[in-house]
């Protein structure tokens, strides 16, 4: 639902982006994105209004922001949208390069950064004990450098984090780099902001090597959380005695 900006499983179909299809990213050869822009104000109004009533209505301790990005596939990117490019030259005093030059990188990084600070301002206009978590694309996930959501210095660094819930990809592109040191030394630098670490664990991790390596890797960051996120078992009742399985597991 959340226009896609958040959330990128593309498996999960996004009301927003078929009902807002003039808010979404432009790439680099100027087609739309399935994916709204961060600077877009039609779309942070939406978002922010959205997320003040999920606030009064939801009994919650606070928010996951999760996997804030820009769309970027085999060298295309966005945003090039006419809010970005106006952002983009009051910032730099020129115009938006056309390739994905240092300065794009961060004025991408730079958005993610006010996107946040708009979305945990908005939770907290409800009430100011909610907490805001950001899980950044993952580390070791192939273009993470190229989501704007790569530099977890400035998201610690930033106001609007509580924590950083650290997602690891198992499986598949990036899974078969040694990420341990990787993610040690992301951990160092959040822990030096005096924020916390996290570590999102996927609900299908089925064998006992997998959860105990988890848990080292856990160990490793210095994470004060695991969190298991589980869609299956809400939607599937057969799935739960998995689910609960694997939280015995964690929990030994
Ligand atoms: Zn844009």
């Amino acid at each position: 639902m959340t226009g896609r900006l958040l959330d990128p499983d593309p498996s999960i179909p996004s009301l927003y982006t078929h009902t807002w299809p003039q808010t979404l990213q432009v790439d680099s050869r100027g087609r739309h994105c399935p994916k709204a822009c961060p600077n877009d104000p039609r779309f942070l109004e939406w978002f922010a209004s959205s997320m003040r009533t999920l606030a009064w209505l939801l009994e919650v301790n606070g928010f996951v922001w999760d996997e804030p990005s820009f769309h970027y596939s085999r060298g295309t990117w966005s945003c090039r949208c006419e809010y970005c490019q106006r952002l983009f030259r009051g910032t730099y005093d020129s115009a938006l390069p056309k390739r994905l030059s240092p300065e794009v990188l961060e004025f991408r990084r730079q958005s993610i950064a006010m996107f946040l600070l708009a979305a945990r301002a908005a939770t907290q206009a409800v009430d100011r004990r909610l907490r805001s978590i950001v899980m950044p694309p993952p580390l070791n996930a192939p273009n993470s450098r190229y989501s704007g959501g790569d530099d977890w210095g400035l998201l610690a660094d930033s106001a609007a984090v509580d924590a950083i819930s650290v997602l690891v990809i198992e499986e598949g592109a990036g899974a078969e780099l040694d990420h341990t040191a990787l993610y040690t030394d992301a951990a160092s630098v959040i822990a030096a902001k005096g924020k916390q670490v996290w570590l999102w664990v996927a609900s299908d991790l089925e064998s006992a090597e997998k959860v105990a390596n988890h848990k080292e890797l856990a160990t490793r960051l210095g994470a004060q959380r695991l969190v298991v996120a589980d869609y299956e078992s809400l939607r599937d009742r057969h799935s739960l005695p998995q689910m609960t399985q694997l939280l015995t597991r964690l929990a030994q």
